[in-house]
C-alpha cells in the first residue's frame, strides 16, 4: 500500500461515472434513451462479473469436497412458484403518492412517512395494497390459464426440484450442498442505484441439505464461512456487518435468517442472504408434486425430510460491492489524484498491461513478444500509445494490478520495469523472472482468510 492520502470516494456518482467511460458498464438500450432498471456489462464488466463468479463458484464447490454444482432453466412449471408460495405471498407493500402517482416499497419508506401517510414529495399516500414480484408470461402460441410462467425470481427452486435427481446421480450423502448461479427476475416496485436493485439480475445460491437436529449448527458454521469468503475476496471487513432478521422481517420460510450487509456508498444495505428455511420447501414440493422427497440414511436407516441451509448472493449485486470497495481517489500530488480500483488480482478484468516505452526501434515488437508469452497465465492488455505515466494511470482507473514497461535496457540486458498498481513501486527485473514474480504477488493477495 502506498503511504499517500487517499479517499475511498465511492460516490456512486463517481462509480458509475466510471463505469461508462471505461466499459464496465452500461445503460441498456442506451440509444434509444435507456429502459429503467436494466443494465448491460460492456468488456470490463463482464470480465469482472466472471471473475466474481469463477471465485464463488471456486469457493464453494472446489473447496468444499461437500458441494455439486446444478444449472436448471429459468422457466420451470407452474405448480412449483405454487408450492413454493411465491404466487400467494411473494409480494412487497407498495403505496403511491395521490398526487405525482411515484410508487413506494411501503417497507422502505422512512418512518415519518408511514406515520404520517404522507409522501416524501408533502403528498397523501394511497392505502398500502400487495403488489406480486414474479414476472408472468406464456409459454407456446396460446394465451390460456394453463400456459402461464413465470421468470424465477429466486434460482432455488431449480435446486429443491432438482435435489432428488442429484441424490440419485451423484455420489453425496448428507449433509451436502447444491450450488448454482443464474440469472433472476422481480418486478421490484422501485429500482434504484444503479446496480443494486435491479429488475433482472443474478444470484449465486448454495443450499445445503442437513438433517433437521443440525440445522442450528450448519446454520452458524456457514455464517462463518460466507464472512471469510468476503475477507479472501479482499473486501474491507469494517464495511462488512451481520443483520439478523427479526421476527416480522422473516420470509415465509424462513426459522432464521441473516443477512451480510455491505456498506455501499449509499448505506448499509444486503448482500447476501442467510436462511435456515427448514423442510419448508422439500415438504411443499412432496405434496404438490406428489413424490416422496424424504432421505433415507443408509447407515442409520433412517428416514426424514432435510433441512435446508441457504446462502443467497447477488452477483451483480456484488459486482457493485467490489466496484464501490476497490475505488479510491488517491492524492499524490497537490494537483494530482490518482483514481485506482484496488481491485484483488483475482478479480481484475486484465492482471497484466504491457507498454513498449516508444513504439519504435524494436521496442513494440519485443514488447508483443512478451505480452503474448505472459498471455499464458495471465490476461494481458497491450497498449502503446500517450506517455507511459498516463498508460500507467489508464491501468490504475480499471484495477490492473501490474504493469510491464519494456525499454532500450530491454534490448540491452533482457530487464524490464515491473509496477506495481497499489505502491507505485517499480522494479527493474529479468523478463525470465516476470511470470513467477506476478504468481508471487497474487498469492500474497490470496493467503488473506486461509
Ligand atoms: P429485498 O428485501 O431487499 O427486496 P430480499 O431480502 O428479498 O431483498 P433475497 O430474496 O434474500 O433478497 O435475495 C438474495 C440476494 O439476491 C440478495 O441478498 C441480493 O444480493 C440479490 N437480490 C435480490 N433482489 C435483487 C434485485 N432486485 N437486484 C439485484 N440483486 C438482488
Amino acid at each position: 500500500m502506498s503511504d499517500h492520502a487517499t479517499t475511498s470516494a465511492g460516490t456512486m456518482e463517481h462509480i458509475v461515472s466510471l463505469c461508462k467511460r471505461r466499459g464496465f458498464v452500461f445503460q441498456s438500450s442506451d440509444i434509444y434513451g435507456g429502459l429503467s432498471s436494466a443494465w448491460d456489462y460492456g468488456p470490463l464488466g463482464v470480465e469482472l462479473k466472471n471473475r466474481i463468479q469463477r471465485f464463488w463458484w471456486r469457493e464453494m464447490t472446489q473447496l468444499h469436497d461437500d458441494i455439486v454444482g446444478l444449472d436448471a432453466a429459468i422457466m420451470m412449471h407452474p405448480r412449483v412458484w405454487e408450492a413454493s408460495g411465491h404466487v400467494d405471498s411473494f409480494s412487497d407493500l407498495m403505496v403511491e403518492d395521490t398526487v405525482t402517482n411515484e410508487r413506494f416499497r411501503w417497507d422502505h419508506l422512512p418512518e415519518e412517512n408511514q406515520r404520517t401517510k404522507i409522501s416524501p414529495a408533502g403528498n397523501p399516500l394511497s392505502e398500502p395494497k400487495q403488489f406480486n414480484l414474479m414476472f408472468k408470461t406464456h409459454l407456446g402460441p396460446v394465451q390460456e390459464s394453463s400456459s402461464v410462467v413465470y421468470l424465477r425470481p429466486e434460482t432455488a427452486q431449480g435446486i429443491y426440484v432438482n435435489y432428488k435427481n442429484v441424490l440419485q446421480t451423484s455420489r453425496v450423502r448428507i449433509p451436502f450442498g447444491i450450488a448454482q448461479v443464474g440469472k433472476a427476475f422481480r418486478n421490484e416496485i422501485v429500482t434504484k442505484n444503479f446496480i443494486f436493485r435491479t429488475c433482472e439480475f443474478e444470484q449465486m445460491e448454495m443450499q445445503f441439505f442437513v438433517h433437521p437436529s443440525e440445522d442450528e449448527k450448519w446454520f452458524e458454521y456457514w455464517k462463518e464461512q460466507r464472512i471469510n469468503y468476503y475477507r479472501k475476496m479482499g473486501i474491507k471487513m469494517d464495511r462488512l456487518r451481520f443483520a439478523q432478521h427479526g421476527p416480522d422481517e422473516l420470509a415465509h420460510y424462513a426459522k432464521d435468517a441473516f443477512d451480510i450487509q455491505f456498506l455501499f456508498p449509499f448505506g448499509w444495505q444486503e448482500l447476501e442472504g442467510i436462511h435456515n428455511r427448514t423442510d419448508f420447501d422439500l415438504s411443499r414440493h412432496s405434496e404438490f408434486a406428489g413424490k416422496d422427497l424424504s432421505y433415507l440414511d443408509d447407515l442409520t436407516k433412517e428416514r426424514y425430510l432435510p433441512y435446508i441451509i441457504e446462502t443467497s448472493a447477488g452477483l451483480t449485486r456484488s459486482v457493485l460491492m467490489v466496484l464501490s470497495d476497490a475505488y479510491e481517489e488517491e492524492t499524490i500530488a497537490e494537483d494530482d489524484v490518482r483514481t485506482v480500483l484496488r481491485f484483488h488480482p483475482d478479480l481484475a478484468p486484465i492482471t497484466v498491461g504491457v507498454f513498449p516505452l516508444v513504439k519504435k526501434d524494436g521496442l513494440a515488437e519485443l514488447a508483443r513478444d512478451i505480452e503474448r508469452e505472459l498471455r499464458e497465465d495471465f490476461t494481458t492488455f497491450y497498449d502503446q500509445s500517450g506517455a507511459i505515466g498516463r498508460r500507467y494511470r489508464r491501468q490504475d482507473e480499471i484495477g490492473t494490478p501490474y504493469c510491464i514497461t519494456i525499454d532500450y535496457e530491454t534490448k540491452e540486458n533482457n530487464t524490464v520495469t515491473l509496477r506495481y498498481r497499489d505502491s507505485m513501486e517499480q522494479v527493474r527485473i529479468p523478463v525470465a523472472e516476470l511470470t513467477i514474480r506476478i504468481k508471487q504477488a497474487i498469492r500474497e493477495y490470496q493467503r488473506v482468510g486461509e
